[in-house]
């Protein structure tokens, strides 16, 4: 999508209210918005709540509120589809992009609707990332889309659901779009930090991790009142809050050669360092097959839970005392260990 905003030359925002709730207010964000040079107005019509009973959206009449706005603003509109009767009163308003939710793009079969009905439009289209942390899924809603002949497709990251207890709303799980990215290298992937923060304190700290992960624009929550907003409340903007958020936000610039010269010596050495590590990995995975032999000809069960129980403590000792995350260690060794499982079990199989 090539549509800028004025705050930077190379990198789209879009903002606006969660939810559109009357023309009044559509209108008062639309100008905050437009003064400030951003291009793209975002606004919910139809609301999916994760249970009823909230509010829902006030529907098509919405619609004619952010034709007002763009009327009056020169801005373009953007909002949210879960269905084919979306998408068709959404083009019939002459609405200018469309975005697909984290709830819809969960669901193959409600993305294929939405496909289907965009059949002969060549509207931008931008996916969000399904709510749960599924890469597939998210790559397989933007391809739905990509088939309908869409040709100005963007993603959202929104962050995922987790079980973990968090400070954030969503977890952002960054290695997702980051893998998105290496299957869809020219796809602009923006981020939403509203959703992924759920209070406007850590808005403006996610976009700046958002910066830092060259993510190509945001995806902002302003609303002019958001203390008596009609959904998400807690993590919508003030206009004035989201123009001090986006003036606080370092900008990275482009890697140049001169980097790339300076930053040499160090990669020079990672990449020793990385040929020792899968060369000590090449020597490990040998002694798991004495060992896997040993275990078959002894007659002994391949997972013996003690011995790795003892491995991951004491590899987490280590990081710990070198300042390294026990975690993250730990989470290595559980994938080493997965892989010498699985080896064990093949050579069992191959010898029996
Ligand atoms: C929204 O952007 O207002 C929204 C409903 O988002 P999501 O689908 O990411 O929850
Ligand atoms: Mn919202």
């Amino acid at each position: 999508m090539n549509i800028r905003t004025t705050i930077s030359p190379d990198f789209t925002v879009i903002a606006g209210p969660c939810s559109a709730e009357s023309a009044r207010q559509v209108m008062e964000c639309a100008e905050k918005l437009s003064a400030m040079g951003v291009g793209i107005l975002r606004a919910g019509v139809w609301k999916p709540r994760t249970r009823p009973g909230g509010f829902e959206g006030a529907g098509a009449p919405a619609l004619e509120w952010l034709c007002q706005a763009r009327e009056k603003t020169g801005m373009k509109l953007a909002v949210e589809v879960a269905g084919a009767s979306h998408v068709e009163a959404a083009l019939k308003a002459g609405i200018d992009i469309l975005w697909i939710g984290a709830r819809t793009s969960a669901s193959p079969f409600a993305v294929e609707e939405i496909a289907q009905a965009l059949k002969g439009n060549d509207i931008p289209v931008m996916v969000k990332n399904p709510i749960n942390p599924d890469v597939n899924l998210w790559t397989g809603a933007i391809e739905r889309i990509e088939r309908a002949g869409i040709s100005r497709i963007s993603a959202i990251h929104r962050g995922f659901s987790d079980i973990q207890e968090s400070v954030l709303r969503y977890a952002p799980q960054w290695e997702i779009p980051i893998e998105l990215r290496r299957r869809m290298p020219s796809l602009p992937i923006f981020c939403d930090p509203s959703h992924m923060a759920g209070r406007r304190e850590l808005v403006g700290t996610l976009a700046q991790m958002a910066l830092d992960m060259n993510a190509d624009g945001l995806f902002v929550e302003v609303h002019p009142d958001p203390e008596h907003a009609l959904s998400d409340s807690r993590q919508q903007l003030t206009p004035d809050g989201f123009r001090a958020m986006v003036s606080s936000l370092e900008w990275r610039r482009e890697i140049h050669d001169a980097d790339v010269r300076n930053l040499a010596p160090s990669r020079n050495e990672l990449d020793r360092l990385d040929a020792q590590l899968v060369e000590l990995l090449a020597r490990r995975m040998k002694i798991v097959q004495e060992i896997g032999e040993y275990k078959h000809l002894n007659n002994l069960a391949v997972l013996q839970s003690k011995r790795y129980q003892n491995v991951s403590d004491s590899v987490a000792k280590l990081a710990s005392e070198k300042g390294i995350s026990e975690k993250f260690v730990r989470s290595i060794f559980e994938t080493i260990h997965a892989e010498s499982i699985r080896c064990q079990l093949e050579n069992n199989k191959t010898q029996s």
